[in-house]
């Protein structure tokens, strides 16, 4: 297994920036997972550490060694693709087994490895099929099986499920999760979908536009998002945002929004009193309370069967929240709220987080 280390990568695909400065530093054995909206950069930064991309600027070391100049196939990496990128004329067998006949591994040691392989993704049945005749999720298995046979230092993965229906994602997910536990393989995973990022990761690197948002456990980028498009990206329902206008008077402080409501916000150093700054709740923090303080109209309400989203306008200031009271099945016109200041994220004027 290796540690990867990024520094200061950039890429340009002639005149067209796609990644302004990328620092990471993998650790030895790591589950990372590269999340962000599409275009944000990270199929490049992946493919720039399998040796697939040119680096522009910056270098990628694997293990302390530098390899920007180093062929992919010398890198010792396996990369496993959304499209599964598996041979359609050999037998499942044939394709986990290439790579290592490749290498004129002797047969008893290739057996071994696909047989340990086929028996740790549950291949053993289809080990003679070709691809052809096998569904999405077991193609997807013998990808990983591909992979796995070769013992690289790194696995990378790019959008590896993202051609399997809903249930199979979430099978394989939990899948490549206890892959990982046995493994203990370095690896980087990326993905759009922020509940893979969130289920999987050791530690998430948030991109959005080419440059990284924030790298940390998922419960730190849910907990205390950098910025606001961290705190929008994690969570689903998305976060609540509020912008207005910080004010101070004494010792308690408030947003005043735009059609006139004012929130009472926690008091914060880093906002300058009469900046604009925007407050976030979470859907699930909003407080449903028949003597809370706010009033909120009514205008949708989405079962999930697990819970509920109500969509709720306070002032016309349109608000989620999400609960398991099936009460709120049928709220009526109206209902009361809290937004418990424990619960509130300020960002000020540049979207920052403000503590
Ligand atoms: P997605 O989730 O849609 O795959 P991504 O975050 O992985 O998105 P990339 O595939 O890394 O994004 O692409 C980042 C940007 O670089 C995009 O604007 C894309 O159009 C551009 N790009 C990627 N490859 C090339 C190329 N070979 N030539 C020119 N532009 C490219």
């Amino acid at each position: 297994m290796a540690s990867i280390d990024i520094q200061d990568i950039r890429k340009s695909f002639g005149t067209f920036s796609v990644l302004h400065g990328v620092d990471l530093t993998i650790r030895d054995g790591e589950f990372i997972v590269l999340v962000g909206p599409s275009g944000c950069g990270k199929s490049t930064l992946l493919r720039m550490i399998a040796g697939l991309e040119d680096v522009t600027s910056g270098d990628i070391r694997i293990d302390g060694r530098r390899v920007n100049d180093l062929a992919p196939k010398d890198r010792d990496i396996a990369m496993v693709f959304q499209s599964y990128a598996l041979y359609p004329h050999m037998s499942v067998a044939d394709n986990m087994s290439y790579s290592l006949k490749l290498r004129r591994t002797a047969k008893e040691k290739i057996a071994s490895a696909v047989g340990g392989a086929a028996a740790k993704l549950g291949l053993d049945p289809l080990l003679e099929r070709r691809p052809r005749a096998l569904s999405g999720g077991q193609r997807q298995r013998v990808a990983m099986g591909r992979a796995i046979v070769r013992q690289p230092k790194a696995f990378l993965f790019d959008e590896p499920l993202s051609n399997l229906d809903a249930r199979l994602r979430e099978q394989m997910r939990a899948e490549i999760k206890k892959l990982h536990g046995d493994l203990h393989a370095t690896s980087i995973y990326v993905t759009h979908d922020q509940i893979e990022a969130m289920t999987l990761a050791d530690r998430i690197v948030a991109m959005h536009a080419g440059v990284v948002q924030q790298v940390g456990t998922p419960l730190d980028l849910y907990d205390r998002p950098a910025n606001l498009f961290v705190a929008g990206f994690i969570g689903s329902p998305g976060m609540n945002f509020f912008e207005g206008c910080y004010l101070v008077s004494g010792d308690q402080a408030e947003l005043r929004l735009a059609n006139g409501v004012t929130l009472p916000v926690p008091q914060r150093a880093g906002i300058e009193p009469g900046a604009t700054a925007t407050l976030g709740i979470r859907p699930e923090h909003v407080v449903l309370d028949a003597h809370g303080a706010l009033e909120a109209k009514v205008d949708l309400i989405e079962p999930t069967g697990f819970g509920i989203i109500m969509h709720v306008s306070i002032h016309d200031v349109p608000m989620k929240i999400f609960t398991l009271d099936r009460a709120m099945l049928d709220p009526g016109p109206a209902v009361r709220v809290d937004l418990p200041q424990e619960r509130l994220h300020l960002f000020g004027t540049q979207g920052q987080r403000v503590e």
